[in-house]
């Protein structure tokens, strides 16, 4: 008797029909069984999809999602042959890239490797060794030492761990590298005089941090960008890494190095300067990245929510409140839920948890929605299909309207009223006249003033 191989067509369907089966909590999954279970077949089929791209359940969580949006997207559904093209598209990047390392198809290699030489901006990618060997070259070794002691003797990481629910011993270990590279404008936040420095020496120390910056552009990959940043974090063969700028970790060092900061500004630059370094930290520790093309935003507005919300993020903060005011259930709440969840030894899932409270077709949706500036500079014509076809976030987030039922309606009016009302205190400008509320205004059909 033939053996059943574990690629066979047998064997993989009864994975993801195993797959669905644990996810049948979900009202669309229970009454679209067949729908979806057919829709995932053929994407299964389409991209030669390996058994073990399940042994995820993110992944699996995200795919389920596309299966269900293809099963949905279909001229009796009321779309348009462009929106139903449109859709497909979508549907059909986000899968390719989200199983393009769990498929053996000859195709989808050629694109894989296609893929990757575009991410890698044309250029070749460098090996781990040689990353870690252009970062150490800019790593101060006595600066980086000075602050993990500060971190340690403040218990810095460990309160933020412990917001994630994250036990002491169960923190993935961090390589902490602060970096002698700048913008040439580092001088900006000091009390030079009271620092007995004069401006030509603080400019010299910040053009010197400021041509390491250039070459530093230059060396590593995505370096143009990095350099801007205030900190990244960047895993290298498994390891976590999380890297501060100069200037930031002066400021975190000022008090006990004794350097003296512009008292104007000064509390702004530390809450901003530790606000970052807590940021990259949150990233290290379990981030919800998935194949490294999903969750940007949700992982974004998961390292500011926990690292107090210091940071700017401004676009995928206002996508994930205009989705609370929506659905009256703010993704910091399910993220609270899944600390709670951890640090009782538990797992919670938070793209199940998003299809629980945003619906199933929505998960794949805000996993891959990005600002419009990656949209625009996406390195590679796969991501930049994929974003294009998806659309912005208000976009989503009319699509997040088009599943609210009445009821729902009347409740998210409610919720707006209550968040106007909250932001007035907080004196943050939000009103009917702000472009902020827009979709969310059209979805709701309150009429918008102009001022
Ligand atoms: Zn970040």
């Amino acid at each position: 008797m033939p053996e059943i191989q574990n690629n066979s067509p047998e064997y993989m369907q009864g994975r993801y029909m195993a797959e669905l089966d644990r996810l049948k909590e979900l009202p669309e999954v229970t009454n679209h069984y067949g729908e979806i279970l057919t829709a995932g077949q053929e994407l299964v089929d389409s991209f030669s999809i390996k058994p073990e791209f399940f042994d995820d359940k993110s992944r699996s969580v995200i795919f389920t999602s596309l299966a269900y949006s293809l099963s949905e997207t279909k001229e009796e559904s009321g779309l348009t042959w462009t929106e139903i093209n449109s859709r497909r598209q979508f549907i059909g990047d986000a899968t390719f890239l989200l199983s393009k390392n769990y498929s053996d198809l000859h195709e989808v290699q050629k694109l894989k490797n296609q893929h990757s030489y575009q991410e890698a901006g044309n250029t070749q990618k460098l090996s781990a060794e040689a990353e870690l060997k252009v970062l150490n070259k800019y790593t101060d070794a006595p600066e980086t030492t000075r602050l993990e002691g500060m971190i340690k003797r403040r218990g810095i990481f460990l309160e933020v761990a412990q917001k994630l629910g994250i036990k002491s011993n169960e923190i993935d270990p961090v390589n902490l590298h602060v970096l002698n590279i700048g913008h040439g404008t580092e001088a900006v936040h000091f009390d030079l005089e009271a620092d007995g420095l004069s401006w030509p020496e603080a400019y010299d120390w910040a053009k010197g941090l400021e041509a390491r910056g250039n070459k530093f552009a230059h060396e590593f990959p995505y370096g143009n960008l990095l350099v801007r940043a205030t900190g990244f974090s960047y895993t290298i063969n498994g390891g976590q890494h999380i890297f501060l700028r100069f200037e930031p970790a002066e400021i975190l060092l000022a008090e006990e190095s004794g350097v003296a900061l512009k008292e104007n500004t000064k509390e702004r630059q530390l809450t901003r300067a530790l606000g970052s370094l807590k940021h990259e930290f949150v990233h290290s520790q379990k981030d919800e990245l998935v194949e490294d093309e999903f969750g940007k935003s949700l992982e974004e507005r998961r390292a500011e929510y926990f690292s107090g919300d210091n940071g700017e993020y401004f676009e995928e903060k206002r996508f994930f409140n205009l989705l609370g005011i929506l659905t009256g259930v703010h993704v910091t709440k399910l993220m609270d839920k899944q600390a709670q969840v951890r640090a009782q030894g538990g797992n919670m899932n938070l793209y199940y948890e998003l299809a629980k409270t945003y619906g199933l077709g929505m998960v794949a949706k805000i996993a891959a929605v990005r600002p419009s500036v990656y949209t625009n500079h996406a390195q590679s014509d796969f991501t930049k299909s994929m974003l294009t076809n998806l659309g912005s976030y208000d976009d989503v987030v009319v699509e997040m309207g088009r599943l609210l039922n009445n009821q729902q309606i009347i409740e998210a009016k409610e919720q707006l009223v209550y968040t106007m009302e909250s932001q007035k205190q907080k004196s943050v400008k939000v009103n009917t006249t702000n472009t902020y509320l827009k979709p969310v205004l059209e979805i709701l059909g309150v009429p918008q003033r102009v001022s």
